[in-house]
């Protein structure tokens, strides 16, 4: 592994108080967290680790993302599973083996991920309902005949939000999660936003736990403008029900279509047209195709007898624009996208406090819109002084950024626009080749990386920022400057940093 001897001199500032050692499988978070005790030794904490299933070769680097931790600690003090995504939690089942020789003492997860909260509950059911519905839809999708090129799109991206609830191999992205769950043996916290913080005196450090919210309109809020910078909000409440009620309905095995003209008895379904047989049959299908379905036939070989006719169908001919008998299965791109960005928004946000100096440093897992607002009207009692959500945000001086940087994970107004600290530094963990091929657009999201590079004077590193992944100089800032006192970095594994 290479390490950058010019960025890894020894720090001319005081030393880090905590080190963070971001692991760069792409699009996928494993942070590993050391902060020195009172006394000697090493308090470890490991938050996440997994890697998107669409990420080619993700089960080989996230092995060797563990044999490196290995090399670090085998002893976890707490393990931190943020919520439940593949791409958190995929290698406690993919390197399950690798797992067995590690200790880990304690568990911390969201409130959302209790199975004994009637709250959580509810939530899991809407996701397990959902993802029953994506299934069916998608098993409609598939048998949908001579599929236009918008269907196929369609069909693709739903199986990928679905591969992203059950992974590649097929498992379960619960039994990742419980797996992880499992290595604490019973040891398992569930955090409450109104927990107060956990005061640290052998770390000198306070846990806040800022997210995420009970309150269901902010923990369903996933979007709103004003907070985004420059994105439209793409989903409105109705096109959701509709996308339940559609996509639900797809279930089912015969459709009643209430908005048809005639009863169902009267027409044919045009799959039953195109797999008709007898010669009528072929004639009524050649016709269907020629006129309502689509697509073009081939254009007929010439035929020297038949001169100044013209073939009968011509390429231009394709009237597969015509077809809409699968479209409202679109709705259903709908209601994937609002589970996904719902499971992220019961991402579990730890603020790390030092108690000497009031800096923070921010892990915001994939915390969405409505998980942020909720921040707005936090406070805890600390001593005689009360510390809110927004005075955390004033002493920000690292941000773990959210959501892979995507347009709705790092507010606009009341979230960047209220950390004011000059020493400002942040990690993004996410390959933007690899979001692509996931099809999740533009992530990390222009926008905010432009905004996030002016308010960290340019200390914005990505898993694949070109020093990293070895295919461009860099990085373009000093270390230590800001709240980095140090940095390495292994080509395509991990960036360290040292922090305070
Ligand atoms: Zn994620």
């Amino acid at each position: 592994m290479a390490r950058n001897p010019a960025t890894a001199k020894p720090p001319s500032q005081p030393a880090g108080r905590m080190t963070v050692r971001h692991y760069c499988q792409g699009i996928g978070d494993c942070h590993l967290l050391s902060f020195p005790k009172v006394g000697g030794g090493l308090f470890w904490m490991l938050i996440d680790c997994g890697v998107h299933s669409s990420v080619t070769g993700g089960t080989a680097k996230i092995a060797a993302i563990v044999q490196d931790i290995a090399t670090q600690t085998k002893h976890i003090d707490v393990l931190v599973l943020t919520h439940e995504h593949t791409d958190h939690v995929s290698g406690f089942l993919t390197a399950a083996d690798q797992f067995k020789s590690f200790s880990v003492d304690a568990v911390w997860l969201a409130w959302t991920e209790n199975p004994a909260d009637p709250q959580a509950k509810q939530l899991d059911k809407y996701k397990n309902d959902a993802v029953t519905a994506l299934q069916a839809a998608s098993q409609r999708l598939s048998a949908a005949a001579a599929p236009s090129d918008y269907i196929t799109a369609l069909h693709q991206g739903l199986d990928a939000v679905i591969g992203f609830s059950f992974g590649a191999t097929g498992s379960k992205v619960r039994a990742a999660r419980d797996a992880g769950i499992g290595l604490a043996r019973g040891n398992i916290h569930y955090l409450e936003p109104t927990d107060p913080p956990m005061i640290r005196d052998d770390l000198g450090l306070r846990i806040y736990v800022l997210g995420p919210p009970r309150d269901a309109k902010l923990l369903g809020l996933t979007e709103r403008a004003s907070e985004m910078f420059g994105a439209q909000v793409a989903t409105s409440p109705r096109s959701r029900a509709l996308a339940v009620a559609c996509a639900v309905s797809a279930a089912q095995t015969e459709i009643v279509d209430t908005g048809a003209p005639f009863d169902t008895y009267v027409g044919t379904p045009l799959d039953a047209v195109a797999r008709a047989v007898g010669p009528e049959a072929a004639a009524l299908a050649s016709f269907v195709q020629d006129n309502y379905s689509g697509p073009a036939k081939p254009p007929a070989r010439p035929n020297p007898s038949r001169k100044n006719l013209a073939p009968t169908t011509q390429p231009d001919r394709d009237q597969s624009w015509r077809r809409i008998d699968q479209d409202w299965l679109g709705i259903s791109a709908d209601l994937a996208m609002q589970l996904d960005s719902k499971t992220n928004n019961t991402s579990l946000v730890l603020a790390f406090e030092f108690i000497d100096t009031g800096r923070v440093l921010l892990f915001a897992a994939d915390a969405q819109i409505g998980n942020w607002l909720s921040w707005q009207d936090r406070s805890w009692q600390v001593g005689d002084a009360q510390v809110t959500g927004p005075d955390l945000l004033a002493r920000t001086v690292y941000y773990k950024v959210g959501h892979h940087g995507s347009h709705n994970a790092t507010p606009l107004a009341k979230g960047l626009g209220q950390m004011h600290q000059t020493d400002l530094s942040a990690f993004v963990p996410t390959n933007a080749l690899d979001a692509q091929k996931v099809g999740w657009g533009q992530m990390p999201y222009t926008a905010i990386l432009k905004a996030l590079a002016t308010q960290c004077s340019g200390r914005v590193i990505r898993a694949d920022s070109p020093w990293i992944t070895g295919t461009g100089p860099g990085p373009e800032f000093q270390a230590p400057s800001g709240s980095i006192k140090s940095l390495s970095f292994a080509q395509n594994l991990w960036v360290e940093l040292q922090l305070a």
